[in-house]
């Protein structure tokens, strides 16, 4: 099985197209939001194909800006199994946005964990540890999942012990740091992704089955076959789900 455990898939310019290809590759996908706004229609993207997930989502560079929906957030997380993409982002260019990105983000994590907690599929761009802070001062909003994680090796031991999993892209394990860092977490924890359409593959954008080069990378990195590190993705996307399913509402 492929799995792509963070794409956007509404922000392709042929979301149907390629709904239709995951379909028809089997592709499981947790198809990622960036607004609560934007919960509905991309749910109704996938209608007929059961291997993708909708996650409801408020992203911290949008945080500022929506703050205003986390009433829609509230009032739609009964009715999502996963959220994401949601978190915090600690670049420059949205350092004015920090408060309302950290205000956000704590009563994401409060709704997550009054709903029985959730899977959480989080941004952490330059941010680390203040997501990590943030966790911990909710106790039970349920299983984060850091995406693109690209933080120091103190960083992956501490979010390791935190209980986060991490879902990695081509380009994260292509720099000299990705093979390490990956070899920094539990193989049990490690998921694939593709974040398309905002990574480019061949110079277009990156298509959910594109994770299967993921699968390469991450061979290369343990040292085993791409069966092997496929069998492992798969059984921990498997435990994910059952996680998920077996939380909240
Ligand atoms: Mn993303």
């Amino acid at each position: 099985m492929i799995i792509d455990l963070h794409c956007h898939l509404d922000l392709y310019p042929n979301p149907h197209d390629v709904v239709a290809e995951v379909q028809r590759r089997r592709v499981a996908v947790l198809s990622v939001t960036t607004t609560p706004t934007a919960f509905h229609g991309t749910r109704s993207l996938a209608r007929d194909c059961p291997q993708v997930q909708t996650a409801l989502g408020l992203h911290p560079e949008l945080a500022e800006q929506r703050e205003h929906e986390l009433d829609l957030f509230a009032e739609l997380l009964p009715e999502a199994r996963f959220v994401g993409e949601v978190g915090l982002d600690g670049s420059r260019r949205f350092a004015a946005t920090q408060s309302a990105q950290a205000r956000v983000f704590d009563q994401v994590l409060r709704l997550c964990r009054d709903e029985g907690g959730r899977v959480m599929s989080i941004h952490s761009r330059n941010a680390v540890s203040p997501v990590l802070q943030a966790l911990a001062a909710v106790p039970g909003a349920g299983v984060p999942v850091l995406h693109w994680f690209t933080g120091t090796p103190a960083q992956a031991d501490a979010a390791v012990s935190a209980g986060c999993w991490f879902s990695m892209g081509s380009a994260q394990l292509s720099t000299p740091k990705g093979p390490e860092l990956l070899n920094r977490v539990p193989r049990e924890r490690v998921l694939t992704e593709t974040d398309g359409p905002f990574t480019t593959s061949g110079g277009h954008p990156t298509l959910p089955w594109h994770a299967e080069e993921t699968v390469s990378l991450l061979a290369s990195a343990w040292s085993c076959s791409a069966a092997d590190a496929r069998a492992q993705v798969t059984s921990n996307f498997e435990r994910l789900v059952d996680t998920s399913s077996r939380m909240g509402s």
